[in-house]
């Protein structure tokens, strides 16, 4: 059976890195054996829910390269959680409360009072079709609670968790529908799934709860519940996933210049002890998917692991991937050359400077001048389509006996104005001989 997943954002706000691992581990997931990945859009809530939110998830999923191979959208099928409501209705499986918020607190405290779990008392259940009456009498609309099987026991092999089991008895029937008629989460997305043919929910250990209720709807909805993994909670550097982490939304990342492909090899790995790969190949990332690999723990997000990912990822960016945000004229050759010395897209621009020039140079004592005119003298001869470097240093060596940093030292400052900088092999034969000749006379 082909492995379907989904990833089912609610359009409340912008994606975290967070939000974008479970749907990155989704994608991973389907990628992995072919399967497919779909985006499901979980806007019930219309008073939260924003379009400019949705056109974002989808903006962020084409950066991270993380296509989706179908999208649903809540908001288009409330017809069909109505269909399916009337059947569950029909069926016992769901019934009518009225207590308000403040009535469920205080019954609550008093369980907890008691030292007893503080699971619904199931009062609705008592109301006869008179008081329901006289209830919409009043003016009293209804919400709605899915009744659990207490004689089922609930299990299931999670994927990252192991063997799971629930008792419905410890459980409280939840509310799936909001007297106003709206819906809450859980059961319009168990519709979903299975409308939907998802082989596998993978989502955060904030939904354990969530699953073992869900897994008696799906069997009441006359469905084989999926396969269910929970992953642990992504957490910031200090411990939980930061009110700055929760903040930064992928637009951020990009404007500090750090790649899709940095996140998507990061967040790939983050939960498992194995190492980040820096690959282009999402993949490859793919086939060494483990969701075996994760462990319970919390996985921790460090920024600055995102940026070492990120030079390393700069580092194997091939020219045509990167070859629009260079600056107008540099060429595979310069990329290449410069490459490895920048850790962000961005810096290549000034390295280019320094090959288009003017670099200032420091101020050379007289011995190194002289040195630097004998290094013009021999650079203006020189073939420059013939490794001009190896060349000019080899000569250099031989006429003044200088070697190490005496000798490529002032060639490199003079040369760039900077001490550190690209291998000057593939530097020099980028800078016109003219301008390597001149940059040398000072
Ligand atoms: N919309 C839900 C959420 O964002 C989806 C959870 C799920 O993956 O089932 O929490």
């Amino acid at each position: 059976m082909t492995t379907v997943t989904r990833f089912a954002p609610s359009p409340t706000g912008k994606l975290h890195v967070g939000n974008v691992r479970t749907a990155l581990h989704n994608w991973l997931l389907a990628k992995k054996t072919g399967g497919r990945f779909l985006l499901r859009i979980d806007d019930t809530d219309a008073e939260r829910s924003r379009e400019e939110h949705v056109d974002a998830i989808r903006a962020d999923l084409a950066w991270l390269g993380l296509h989706p191979d179908g999208e649903e959208r809540q908001s288009a099928r409330f017809a069909i959680y109505e269909a399916e409501f009337a059947k569950l209705v029909a069926a016992g499986r769901l019934y009518r409360c009225y207590e308000t918020s403040q009535e469920l607190d205080l019954k609550r405290k008093v369980l907890l009072g008691r030292g007893l779990p503080p699971i619904y008392d199931r009062s609705g259940l008592n109301l006869t079709e008179a008081d329901h009456a006289a209830k919409a009498a009043a003016g009293e609309a209804p919400h709605w609670r899915f009744l659990l099987d207490h004689d089922q026991p609930i299990t299931w092999d999670d994927g990252i968790r192991g063997p799971q089991n629930f008792d419905a008895r410890q459980m409280s029937d939840p509310v799936v529908r909001r007297a106003d008629g709206s819906w809450l989460y859980m059961l319009p997305s168990a519709i979903d799934d299975i409308a939907m043919g998802v082989t596998d929910v993978l989502r955060g250990e904030d939904h354990v709860s969530n699953t073992a209720t869900q897994i008696q709807m799906f069997t009441a909805l006359g469905a084989q519940p999926p396969r269910f993994a929970h992953e642990a909670l992504l957490t910031g550097s200090e411990g939980k996933l930061s009110k700055r982490l929760g903040a930064l939304g992928m637009a951020d990342f990009r404007d500090q210049g750090i790649e899709p492909e940095a996140i998507v090899a990061l967040l790939a790995r983050l939960g498992t002890s194995d190492p980040v790969d820096p690959s282009l190949d999402a993949d490859a990332l793919a086939a060494s998917f483990d969701l075996s690999r994760f462990g319970r723990a919390p996985a921790r997000f460090d920024e600055a692991d995102l940026h070492r990912v990120n030079a390393a990822i700069v580092h194997r960016l091939p020219f045509a991937r990167v070859a629009h945000h260079l600056p107008a004229g540099m060429g595979e050759a310069a990329w290449e050359a410069i490459r490895p010395n920048t850790a962000h897209i961005d810096e290549a621009k000034d390295w280019w400077q320094v090959v288009t020039g003017p670099v200032t140079a420091p101020d050379f004592d007289a011995e190194t001048r002289e040195f630097l005119a004998q290094a013009a003298d021999v650079a203006a001869l020189l073939d420059w389509n013939a490794d001009p470097w190896r060349a000019l240093t080899g000569a250099l060596k031989d006429s003044t006996g200088r070697k190490g940093k005496a000798l490529f030292l002032p060639l490199r400052q003079a040369l760039t104005g900077q001490d550190h900088g690209p291998e000057m092999a593939a530097l020099l034969p980028l800078i016109a001989q003219d301008e390597a000749v001149r940059r040398l006379r000072g």
